[in-house]
């Protein structure tokens, strides 16, 4: 008897069950908000990244319904072929005119934008330095690129120097690439310093933005914004689908850079173009966050009126430095954040257990929203006060 091909799935499965690592989806009825349904039970959502509470709001529907209505549920091809509408172009404009960039071009998500801009940067003969940190799309988008890869601890720009010194002369080109906030941690890249380095070694630098975008600087535009470095060349990269409330992903930069790849982008040429819905409400949210900062303002009312009661009330509470909206209480095992994480939720918190191999080590990660009330905030505290 030939062997079964497949029996090792069973057995992976067991070892990931065994350390505690299996994961399952949750389901979520209704609308998304600061509360949502689980399981017919409605908790305080602290799981989501819709930052500004836009993934319920009814303007954005209504741009999805209206855009669906005038042009069909599919956008029926790639951009290149049938794809394209006058609806991505207005996104792409209104997207660069936020960033103060020249051009963007909008992807099917924040993952593809990764994926495609770096195979496209560069390859086999090129090198790529990644923050130890980055979010996996970086990270996969590196290894479909075929260049060398070289992972420098989290945020330590003197091992990034040091291995630009030894290694960049023997290579094309060079990438450097950073999440802006990361993702699972909730700090924030060192952006200007990561520029001057850039500068001094002749290095393109690519920022993911997914958690910063309508989340840090004064209008929203991101970290970039955030660190006064508009107008500085670099490659900003982010998502349409966690402050903005949509789905999609977008890269934003020089007239040349956004050319360039509208031509060497394989998650671009190769895959349907974002839907109208997904585009109109993207766009719908980027009129938003620039005519209502009081979202913006309020996300970060909540976020320091979070971090004051923790102050408080939970002083040796181990929370991760954060600059973001994103907090996360460290714990000693995976065991031990899914323990933590059941016992929220029975309280009627929802807050996941992030393990790894996502993370080096367990976690549970609090996202902020600026639709969450006092009340909220209040009772997330509470209760690890009461679980702590
Ligand atoms: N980059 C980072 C840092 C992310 O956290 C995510 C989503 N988790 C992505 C990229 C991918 O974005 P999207 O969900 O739009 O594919």
């Amino acid at each position: 008897m030939p062997q079964d091909p497949y029996s090792w799935i069973e057995s992976s499965l067991a070892t990931i069950h065994k350390a505690n690592w299996y994961r399952s989806v949750q389901t979520i009825d209704g609308r998304p908000g600061a509360t949502v349904f689980l399981a017919g039970k409605e908790v305080i959502n602290f799981a989501s990244n819709d930052y500004l509470g836009l993934a319920g709001d009814p303007r954005l529907i209504q741009a999805a319904i209206t855009a669906t209505e005038k042009f069909g549920t599919g956008s029926t091809g790639s951009r290149l072929i049938s794809g394209h509408r006058e609806l991505h172009r207005e996104l792409e404009q209104a997207i660069a005119s936020w960033k103060q960039t020249e051009d963007a071009v909008v992807f099917s998500s924040g993952y593809l934008a990764n994926l495609g801009a770096i195979a496209a940067l560069v390859g086999k003969r090129d090198l790529i330095l990644s923050d130890q940190y980055n979010h996996s799309s970086l990270k996969n988008g590196a290894v479909l690129s075929g260049a060398e890869f070289l992972e420098y601890p989290h945020c330590d720009l003197a091992a990034l120097k040091t291995q630009l010194s030894r290694q960049r002369q023997h290579y094309r080109r060079s990438l450097i690439i950073t999440d802006s906030v990361f993702s699972m941690d909730g700090d924030l890249c060192p952006l200007p310093a990561l520029l001057e380095i850039a500068d001094e070694y002749s290095c393109m630098l690519l920022i993911d933005e997914a958690h910063s975008t309508a989340v840090l600087g004064k209008t929203g535009a991101g970290c970039v914004e955030h660190f006064h470095c508009t107008g500085k060349t670099l490659i900003q990269i982010g998502t349409l689908s966690k402050a903005l409330g949509s789905l999609g992903g977008y890269v934003a930069g020089s007239a040349t850079l956004i050319d360039y790849l509208r031509n060497r982008a394989p998650t671009w040429i190769y895959t349907t173009a974002l839907s109208p819905a997904d585009t109109a409400a993207a766009l719908a949210a980027i009129k938003i966050v620039q005519q209502e900062p009081q979202h913006l303002q309020q996300l970060w009312r909540n976020v320091n009126y979070f971090k004051k009661l923790i102050a408080e009330q939970l002083p040796h509470l181990k929370l991760l430095p954060t600059e973001s909206p994103i907090l996360c209480l460290q714990l000693a095992s995976a065991a031990e954040a899914l323990r933590i994480g059941k016992q929220l939720r029975s309280q009627g918190i929802f807050a996941p257990a992030i393990r790894p191999p996502t993370v080096p080590t367990s976690r549970i990660r609090i996202s902020v929203m600026a639709t969450h009330e006092s009340a909220h905030i209040e009772k997330l505290v509470s209760v690890l006060s009461e679980i702590l």
